[in-house]
């Protein structure tokens, strides 16, 4: 739910990215990718996670609706077999049935296609498609969720400050050990703290990584109808970088969905499968998340842009040539 982080490059920046017959430094960050990518994965499976591949073209997607960061210039549909089918946002609503017909704790590097609104080319923090890693468990809690992620990416940390040293330094990035747990604040506190605009701010106040929670959103976030408390939760990275995980614990009841679903204007008919689930009482609780990978590679190699990190860049507004 990033508003404009501000990483801010320009026009020149960007037309140097685009430029599909070169790659220049950005070599060492594919090298730092393959690092992290590597100790992640290493982790969850270590901690039992099964891992799934993803699918990508679904009758339904994350509405990603409402979210106050959400910026969307277009959702892509398209028609195969005589059948409507759309691009994945993201694959909340798969991970939601998945957890709850067996697999109870699981991980998938999931591809989303975000048309984002093409002025986000230069908060240097949004690309039209990324892929998120993107956790699931059954009957889990928030902290538990916490734990998962600060883990892995402690994990993915350490091994690029090991294996990677030298690289680090012919890109003059002086990267610190993560030391979690990490501050957990409200999204009130912040709202308190720094005002409205709290989102572009606390990346450049914090000096860790911060969990920000009861963040007001989509429907399938778990909500306390008696104080109005969400139990979601955003990680936001230092340094002037911003978001890097959304998540939450889930809402699995029939009656409280179905009214979230019609509160926010969606359409009963996409989310069909998990109010059936609900109904039946087969929708288990669960928390997961989802981790930007790209961002979170930027983050590491401290990147200006988060295309940096992809060899062929998808910055918004921005068809390159391939
Ligand atoms: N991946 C997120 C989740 O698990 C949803 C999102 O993509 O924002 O909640
Ligand atoms: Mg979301």
């Amino acid at each position: 739910m990033v508003l404009e982080t501000s990483r801010r490059v320009d026009d020149s920046a960007i037309s140097e990215l685009l430029r599909a017959d070169s790659l220049g430094k950005r070599l060492v960050h594919f090298k730092v990718g393959t690092v992290v990518l590597k100790a992640m994965v290493d982790e969850l499976i270590e901690m039992g996670f099964e891992w799934f591949l993803p699918v990508m073209l679904s009758r339904t997607t994350d509405p990603l609706w409402p979210d106050p960061g959400a910026s969307i210039e277009k959702r892509i549909e398209l028609e195969i077999y005589g059948e409507r089918v759309r691009t994945m946002q993201s694959m909340i609503v798969h991970k939601r049935v998945l957890v709850s017909l067996g697999p109870e704790k699981f991980f998938i590097l999931s591809p989303n296609i975000r048309i984002e609104k093409r002025e986000r080319a230069y908060t240097g923090w949004h690309l039209y498609e990324f892929t998120q890693l993107e956790v699931e468990m059954a009957y889990a809690k928030m902290h538990d969720v916490f734990r998962v992620y600060e883990r892995i990416m402690s994990a993915a940390i350490r091994k690029v400050k090991e294996e990677m040293g030298e690289e680090l330094e012919a890109l003059g990035r002086r990267l610190r050990e993560l030391r979690p747990p990490f501050e957990v604040v409200s999204r009130r506190e912040l709202v308190r703290r720094y005002g409205e605009d709290w989102e572009r701010r606390l990346p450049y106040e914090i000096e860790e990584p911060v969990w920000v929670t009861d963040i007001p959103r989509e429907f399938y976030d778990y909500q306390d109808f008696e104080t109005g408390e969400w139990r979601n939760y955003d990680l936001f990275l230092p340094e002037g970088y911003g978001e890097v995980i959304s998540g939450a614990e889930r809402e699995y009841e029939y009656e409280k969905m179905l009214a979230k679903i019609k509160r926010d204007g969606l359409r009963v008919e996409d989310f069909e499968v998990l109010l059936r689930l609900a109904k039946e009482g087969k929708l288990k609780p669960s928390a997961g998340a989802g981790l930007g990978i790209e961002r979170f590679i930027a983050y590491i190699v401290g990147a200006k842009h988060v295309g940096e990190v992809q060899p062929f860049p998808r910055i918004p507004g921005h068809v390159g040539e391939l």
